[in-house]
């Protein structure tokens, strides 16, 4: 007994307790702090986890996950020494976050005013979150060295057609995730695992070979090369520099990132490529491999877990050298970064639209200073921020002015549907249906159609019709969840598959046989989706003798792009070349090469120029111009038809006359004088709630919790546009200041107690810093 309290005491001695700072996923705006008891008896000797690395503990009566972010004295904590738990225990052996993964955790923190543990959440990938151990290895599949197609086909000669997608991917086959992407079937792999013919293996990592050119560069023009020496200048400095390359569609701007790519990937560094869409990285990835033979990673959401952290761990070990991914990737750690690329820099979707809402374009430029590397902003429509930083000599300005190669921009027409009546399709029964085309635009289709060559006509509604409409009574399909209408989803050719659809919340119904507040039969579909455009297209462009397709039609949405490889098929068919009509929403403004469209059509594009909300004319202008964008990009020459009931409209005639650029200072020139963004700093504030009341209510006492001189606009409570969605009610409220710190020094004062006040607890109040649409 003697011995062993003598070694108790003794052990007491040497315990010297010391604290660590835990950044938890939990919504309030502080740290925890967590002792760490470093007790020399206890075998394995308790080490203190490194800052960066990930820590379990107990967090009331959960256990949690955290980073550590700060070593600390007792001194240094408001909690008594007595009263702290410890830590459970450390996940990590090295961090997993480097100073600058911790710098911009708090930089975002700051910047957009949410809680730094939920910033590391969205940061981190989920199982890594979930405190997996970081080397999560991927399965392959190879076929067998020792088996040839004789073998092969012998056994399994149905799969003839998956047996040699596994055979193209050479001798050391591929991953799993990237087979069953291609549209390999994971019971197909086992089944030829069990007959032996081929194998699962864990590839392992070793150290990347250099980048290597796959194929020779092209001969840059004048202005390209003047983007690329710009660019390159900046990295060989080791500076940050931010670029716009403001070129218009076609210019090349992919052979000046592929160009300054190259000196970067040959001086051993990583590129990072965002891209707006999942819909474009298979296609973006083709066109960086075949240039450069280099490790490639694609990052998306539509991947699974173990992917993506596999991925994440890649750019962190520098294995990963080319990095395409969508938003998220701007906040992946890198070993060793050298140049950020933001491909279509305007797109809407860099925008987080919930949790922590950052701007994936300015967190680049915020990583881009980081690392002292060059960030460029690439797109043919530029928005209104990033001009007025080149104004501002913030950003750099490059101009690519004419298209690459032999194109030529495509010229834009108004049709004025005024003056043209829009034409009537005879129906069987001897009455007439509106297509809501006019002649003048179905004779240029047809003759587009009869040179050979393919159109594009974008209408951005997907569905049969927007409203179902009671002739006698005016009662309308409306969502009971919502302050919208009710999408009608119809198909002549398939009336089985009929029913009324919430675009907001989903919500779905049968389509009525009569109205249900008159008992009328006479319900209609009024407006037109592009499943009712393409069925018009069908009918107007049919052959009368046989009343068969003359043309495929091939309607581009997210109803039919739902299946995972349906894009890949509807790419397929429109790059065989054939004549034929394609119908999309804003899916086809994004990037995408069509050589043989020559004719694009927009039946009423224009209508976002008479919405009330300010940014709507520029949205739309860029919609227009990057639709536009895609006629004539092969060796023919383009046109483009815009369809408009409202010719005299100045903007409108300003876009077509003069081109987006003149139109964008136009309207910057607008927003200088009425204060609105980016002459000034918006922070707008969502309510969401039982009742209008109720949210109206809050956002009135969280003004009045505003610090008395606050020198701020505020505007509001008001309703906000779809007050009530998913059977909630929102309302707004958005500041306006001159100067970004002014807002800053406001939001830290006054945002923490607003979330504090009494009523807030049964709503949810949301900021958003820069927002980009009400
Ligand atoms: P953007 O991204 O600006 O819309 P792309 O990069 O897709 O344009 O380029 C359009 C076409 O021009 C591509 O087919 C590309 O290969 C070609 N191209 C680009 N640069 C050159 C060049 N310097 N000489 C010849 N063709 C070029
Ligand atoms: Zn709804």
């Amino acid at each position: 007994l003697f011995l062993i309290i003598n070694l108790s005491n003794h052990a007491r001695q040497l315990t010297r307790v010391m604290l660590v700072q835990v950044a938890l996923p939990v919504p309030l705006y502080r740290v925890f702090d967590y002792s760490v008891s470093t007790d020399a008896s206890a075998l394995p000797t308790p080490v203190l986890p490194e800052i960066g690395s990930r820590v379990e503990v107990s967090f009331g009566r959960q256990t949690l996950i955290g980073i550590v972010i700060a070593h600390i004295n007792e001194a240094d904590s408001s909690v008594p020494i007595n009263k702290l738990k410890p830590i459970n225990q450390c996940l990590d052996d090295a961090p997993i976050l480097d100073e600058l993964m911790l710098t911009l955790a708090s930089w975002l923190a700051r910047y957009y005013h949410y809680p730094l543990g939920d910033v590391l959440s969205v940061m981190l990938p989920t199982l890594i979150r979930q405190g997996k151990p970081l080397d999560l290895l991927i399965t392959h599949w190879r076929i067998l060295a020792n088996v040839n197609d004789d073998d092969f086909h012998a056994n399994a000669n149905k799969q003839k057609q998956q047996f040699n997608m596994l055979k193209l991917h050479g001798k050391h086959g591929a991953s799993e995730e990237v087979l069953l992407l291609e549209g390999m079937q994971r019971s197909f792999l086992t089944t030829l695992e069990d007959k032996g013919l081929i194998e699962r293996y864990i590839q392992p990592k070793t150290a990347p070979k250099p980048v290597s050119l796959a194929k020779m560069p092209l001969d840059l023009n004048n202005e390209q090369k003047i983007a690329v020496d710009a660019i390159l200048e900046a990295h060989s400095a080791g500076r940050y520099s931010g670029f716009l390359l403001n070129g218009i569609t076609g210019s090349g701007k992919t052979e000046v990132y592929l160009q300054a790519m190259q000196a970067v990937l040959e001086a051993g560094q990583q590129v990072l490529i965002l891209v707006p869409e999942i819909g474009l990285t298979p296609q973006t990835r083709a066109r960086f491999a075949s240039r450069f033979a280099a490790q490639i990673v694609l990052l998306h959401s539509g991947m699974s877990n173990t992917y993506r952290m596999q991925g994440w761990q890649d750019c962190r070990t520098g294995h990963a050298q080319i990095i395409i991914g969508t938003r998220s990737a701007v906040l992946y750690p890198f070993a060793n970064l050298g140049l950020i690329i933001v491909d279509e820099a305007h797109d809407a979707s860099y925008k987080q639209q919930d949790t922590l809402r950052y701007h994936a374009a300015d967190v680049a430029l915020y990583r881009g200073l980081q690392y002292r590397i060059p960030v460029v902003l690439g797109t043919a429509t530029p928005t209104l921020e990033h001009l007025k930083l080149v104004h501002d000599g913030k950003l750099i300005e490059c101009q690519l002015r004419t298209r690459a190669g032999s194109a030529k921009l495509a010229t834009m027409q108004l049709i004025d549907a005024r003056l043209q009546p829009t034409h009537q399709q005879p129906q069987d029964d001897g009455a007439r249906y509106d297509t809501g085309l006019t002649d003048k635009l179905i004779g240029a289709i047809r003759q587009t159609l009869e040179a050979g060559d393919q159109v594009l006509i974008f209408l951005n509604r997907r569905g049969y019709a927007p409203v179902l409409l009671c002739e006698a009574c005016g009662w309308q399909a409306d969502c009971p969840r919502c302050d919208a209408h009710l999408t009608v989803h119809y198909s002549n050719q398939a009336h089985y598959h009929s029913y009324l659809k919430c675009h907001h919340c989903d919500w779905q119904a049968y389509i009525p046989a009569v109205c249900p507040d008159c008992g009328s039969q006479n319900l209609d579909a009024k407006g037109m989706g592009t499943t009712r455009l393409s069925e018009n297209l069908h009918a107007i462009f049919a052959n009368p003798q046989t009343s068969k397709n003359l043309y495929p039609i091939i309607q581009i949405d997210r109803d039919t792009t739902r299946r995972k490889d349906s894009w890949e098929k509807i790419y397929q068919q429109i790059n065989q070349g054939k004549p034929a009509i394609l119908v999309g929403t804003q899916m086809v403004a994004k990037g995408h090469h069509f050589p043989n469209v020559t004719l694009v059509c927009l039946p009423n594009a224009d209508r976002g120029f008479l919405s009330a909300d300010f940014r709507s004319p520029e949205h739309t202008a860029q919609l227009m111009i990057q639709v536009a964008g895609r006629a004539g990009r092969g060796d023919k020459v383009g046109h483009v038809l815009i369809q408009t009931l409202q010719p005299d409209n100045p903007l409108l005639l300003k876009l077509v006359k003069d081109g987006y650029l003149p139109f964008a200072q136009e309207l910057l020139q607008e927003r200088k004088m009425m204060g609105l963004p980016p002459y000034s700093h918006a922070a707008l504030i969502r309510c969401e709630g039982k009742t209008l009341a109720a949210t109206t209510q809050a956002l009135k006492d969280a003004i009045s919790l505003l610090p008395a001189a606050h020198n701020l606009a505020v505007l509001g409570p008001i309703d906000a546009p779809m007050s009530k969605k998913n059977s909630r009610y929102h309302s707004q409220l958005l500041l306006l200041a001159k100067d970004r710190n002014q807002l800053h020094h406001v939001l830290n004062q006054w945002w923490q107690p607003v979330l504090a006040l009494p009523n807030v607890k049964y709503l949810k109040l949301t900021l958003d810093i820069d927002p980009v649409g009400w």
